[in-house]
């Protein structure tokens, strides 16, 4: 289908990108790969009346190391994470997480800041930046605002971005040198959004966890942090027994759709399968 009719704006700097937001209200939205905005006008399921491109806005753009925490421009693609040497040295999850999604076609365009800003419970950043603690920095009319990942989703496509607002960067503290990571996806076919996915960072002393980071995507209408499964792993050998505790209780947090992607009773028991995976793959990566 073609979306319906609408007025495009192309600012230079974040101040200007809001002033649009705010003169238009809820009949304008931020316009960043369009990857997931576009098919939603082609399916009028949105019809914004103003469409407000940031790809103009240099001060998008970028990766940078802040000693201690990563800042990711909004305007960054899944591409150019796939592609940073900083990203692949301090936090190879992220990279492993970004070639899961979709095609390389996707992936040229889409952005990291509409990854997570979108509120789809199917993308697959906004677990993998609740598991890394990541927060997000908005801009609006009354400055700078900064929200934790953990605290942003609130309901399919419900986030705490004000309709004003633009989501500018994602902050991330790197993880202690020598951590074990892995994200793990069940997905239909390549290309495809996960059936349940799972994301863990991991560190071990003496062979046993001394911290454990544990989030699901597509398993509810938000991404889910599920802080009990990493607090049972606390401190054990990662043994058959707990393992199997802290398995039960993220799965005891999902709420999954019965969709075309199965029944919510098999995405359940996919999300623990594919955490029991993670735990697996991030505790063979981590120096002990
Ligand atoms: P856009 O589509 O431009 O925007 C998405 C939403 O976020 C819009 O509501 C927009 O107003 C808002 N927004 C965008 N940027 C900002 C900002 N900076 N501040 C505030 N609001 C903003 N994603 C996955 O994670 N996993 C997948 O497996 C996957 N598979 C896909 C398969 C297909 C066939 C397609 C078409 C897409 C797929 N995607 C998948 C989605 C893709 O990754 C999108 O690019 C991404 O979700 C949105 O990024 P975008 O830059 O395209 O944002």
């Amino acid at each position: 289908m073609i979306p319906g009719a609408f007025t495009y704006h192309r600012p230079s700097s974040v101040a200007e990108a809001v002033a649009i937001l705010v003169s238009h209200g809820d009949e304008a939205r931020p316009l960043s790969g369009g990857h997931s905005l576009i098919p939603m006008m082609k399916l009028r399921m949105a019809a914004p009346e103003h469409l407000v491109d940031l790809a103009g806005i240099a001060d998008l753009k970028g990766i940078s190391d802040d000693g201690g925490t990563i800042t990711i421009r909004a305007m960054t693609t899944q591409h150019e994470l796939i592609a940073s040497d900083l990203l692949a040295s301090k936090l190879p999850i992220i990279r492993e997480t970004s070639l899961l999604i979709a095609d390389p076609q996707i992936r040229y365009v889409g952005t990291l800041g509409g990854n997570v800003a979108n509120g789809d419970p199917g993308n697959d950043m906004p677990a993998l930046m609740q598991c890394l603690d990541a927060t997000y920095v908005l801009s609006g009319p009354d400055g700078e605002r900064e929200v934790p990942a953990r605290d942003f989703y609130e309901a399919a496509y419900f986030t705490a971005l004000a309709p004003e607002e633009i989501l500018t960067a994602v902050r991330i503290p790197v993880p202690p040198a020598g951590h074990g990571y892995a994200y793990e996806k069940l997905k239909r076919k390549v290309g495809d959004y996960a059936t349940a996915a799972a994301s863990v960072v991991l560190t071990l002393e003496g062979g046993s966890v001394s911290f454990c980071s544990i989030a699901l995507t597509n398993v509810a209408d938000t991404p889910l942090f599920a802080q009990e499964a990493g607090e049972i792993l606390a401190g054990s050998t990662l043994d058959t027994a707990t393992v199997a505790r802290a398995v039960a209780a993220a799965e005891a947090i999902t709420e999954p759709a019965s969709d075309g992607r199965g029944p919510a009773e098999y995405r359940t028991k996919m999300a623990g399968v594919m955490l029991q995976r993670a735990l697996a793959k991030a505790a063979s990566r981590a120096s002990s």
